[in-house]
């Protein structure tokens, strides 16, 4: 139950949904850390591509630039006659070389070498190897290969020199590709670069790695302290028996760029993490607190409590809504103020009297049980005195009703100002008082109905330049609340009641006591 209150409320999902968020980020992230491996090694390996066919494209160059060169050669009619001299008459080669290196001379080779139609060197520049190399091949139909070198390759452009279309011999142009073009294509590419034969580095780059053993079997090799990760080049035109090229970066290098990596992805993964948990936790202090607060005044409102609540000036929708409940809570407050008062004035005016402002016989009806029951906790009694003022008949007749009244109202204040603050004063009828009080005494009970009694008929109305004597007859009873029969109002008043007309009888102005009440001999003539 918890947890679905939990999962339906705000601040759960925003907990949840961050919480979910957060995973989601550092499962990729992590993901990321965990392969960045492979993904590094896969960007080495088509890097390495990349400058392989860089180099295969400049070795192409290398030999359309060859190619060129010999198709200027054969085409050359000069060197065509000069070349038929040498070879069907049998002048010597010298002029020849001569004119070769005069107009051909700048041509951008390593080596040149002229043979006649029988395969006989006729002049040239070249390791007497080279020339091995080439007098088997010249006569074959590809004019371009590539040929064994101390340290590499020789890329060789082969092309007979006709004359009338008649072969009178071969021109041989080459090009080194060694330990040179390795080291100046490595500081271009920033990628080593190394020729194998026969399991042995010839040649490499740098040098560092000529003449060790090379056994390739997966991508990557161990030379000396540094592992690399490697790349053949497959030269198409390149025999398996020539030397092979190829590529390698250390693995130090990839491994730095892989932790590199990690670190940031670490790093991220950590901003991540206290991004999100602050912006949750800015969210739920934002969002679910103030809700939280207006959810818990909502509360105690349904409780009935109607609690303070402070505006703030903050400028969200919120605070506008804390605002509009604060001021809904403060018109309700005043409302619920004005009726409190209404309720109050509306109480009062039920039980008391208008004219005298003495509790009313309705209020008689409601506060005697409370009595009984206090008087029961207290083990007393409670006792009655029954006015009734005399001849009043006489007074409104005389006087008129308003004067009665002043008279009523002169009667309820003497009786307010002799009474003490426990007794309870009614004016149950017309001209008929009650006093209750939770007593034993009944002598300070006949001794207050005398006092009130004396004090009212020396004490006369004076209303409009009128004096009025006015006097009361008093009976007094006691109910025992211990014994239900006698705690009952009906029998409290009708002993009173008895006491009282006994006073009238007796002829007016005095106190009487109902049947079965004494009082100490002092007060016997009450
Ligand atoms: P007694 O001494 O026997 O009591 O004589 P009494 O004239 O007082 O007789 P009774 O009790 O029969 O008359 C009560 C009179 O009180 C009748 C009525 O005119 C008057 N009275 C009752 N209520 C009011 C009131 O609210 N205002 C005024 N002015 N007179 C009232
Ligand atoms: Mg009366
Ligand atoms: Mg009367």
């Amino acid at each position: 139950m918890a947890v679905r209150s939990f999962l339906n409320s705000y601040r759960g999902r925003l907990i949840i949904y961050s919480t979910a968020l957060m995973l989601c980020l550092t499962g990729s992230l992590l993901y990321s850390y965990h392969h960045v491996d492979s993904i590094i090694k896969g960007e080495t390996t088509e890097h390495i591509e990349r400058v392989a066919q860089l180099s295969h494209k400049r070795l192409e160059d290398i030999q359309n630039s060859l190619k060129g060169y010999v198709d200027t050669i054969r085409s050359d009619l000069r060197l065509q006659e000069y070349m038929f001299v040498v070879t069907n008459i049998g002048s010597e080669a010298k002029p020849l070389h001569e004119l070769y290196k005069k107009h051909f001379g700048w041509f951008s080779v390593d080596h040149y070498l002229f043979f006649s139609k029988s395969g006989k060197k006729l002049f040239g520049q070249a390791e007497a190897s080279l020339v091995e190399q080439v007098k088997p091949i010249l006569k074959e139909t590809e004019s371009i290969r590539y040929l064994d070198a101390h340290d590499g390759l020789e890329i060789v452009a082969i092309s007979p020199i006709k004359y009338r279309d008649s072969i009178l011999g071969y021109v041989v142009l080459s090009k080194h590709i060694g330990q040179k073009w390795l080291s100046a294509y490595h500081d271009e590419s920033g990628v080593m670069a190394f020729f194998v034969k026969n399991n042995t580095v010839l040649s490499s780059c740098t040098g560092k790695l000529t003449g060790k053993s090379f056994n390739p079997s997966t991508a990557n090799m161990t030379m000396g302290d540094d592992s690399y990760h490697i790349y053949h080049s497959n030269l198409s035109t390149t025999e398996s028996t020539l030397p092979q090229l190829w590529f390698a970066i250390k693995n130090t290098e990839v491994v730095s760029r892989l932790n590199e990596h990690r670190r940031a992805t670490l790093l991220t993964i950590g901003f991540s993490i206290a991004a999100i948990t602050l912006f949750g936790l800015l969210l739920i202090r934002n969002f679910t607190r103030p809700l939280t607060q207006l959810i818990h005044l909502t509360r105690s409102i349904t409780d009935g409590k109607l609690p303070d609540v402070d505006r703030t000036n903050k400028p969200n929708e919120i605070a506008a809504l804390s605002n509009h409940f604060a001021d809904m809570v403060k018109a309700l407050k005043d409302k619920q103020d004005e009726i409190d008062k209404v309720h109050a004035a509306l109480e009062k005016s039920a039980i008391t009297d208008m004219l005298t402002g003495l509790y009313n016989r309705r209020y008689l009806q409601v506060v005697f049980p409370k009595l009984v029951a206090q008087a029961q906790r207290d083990l007393h009694k409670i006792a009655a005195i029954l006015i009734d003022l005399d001849h009043f008949k006489q007074v409104n007749d005389e006087h008129g009703h308003i004067t009665g009244d002043m008279a009523l109202s002169h009667f309820s204040d003497e009786l307010k100002k002799l009474s003490r603050t426990n007794d309870y004063l009614f004016r149950i009828g017309g001209e008929e008082f009650l006093v209750l009080s939770i007593t034993d005494d009944i002598n300070g009970i006949a001794q207050f109905a005398e006092k009130l009694r004396s004090e009212i008929a020396s004490t006369p109305v004076q209303y409009q330049e009128l004096t009025i004597p006015l006097t009361i007859s008093c009976g007094i009873s006691l109910a025992d609340s211990n014994d239900p029969d006698q705690s009952t109002l009906t029998q409290l008043l009708n002993k009173a009641d008895k006491a009282m007309y006994e006073a009238k009888e007796k002829g007016r102005n005095c106190v009487c006591l109902a049947p079965g009440l004494s009082t100490s001999p002092l007060l016997r003539q009450v």
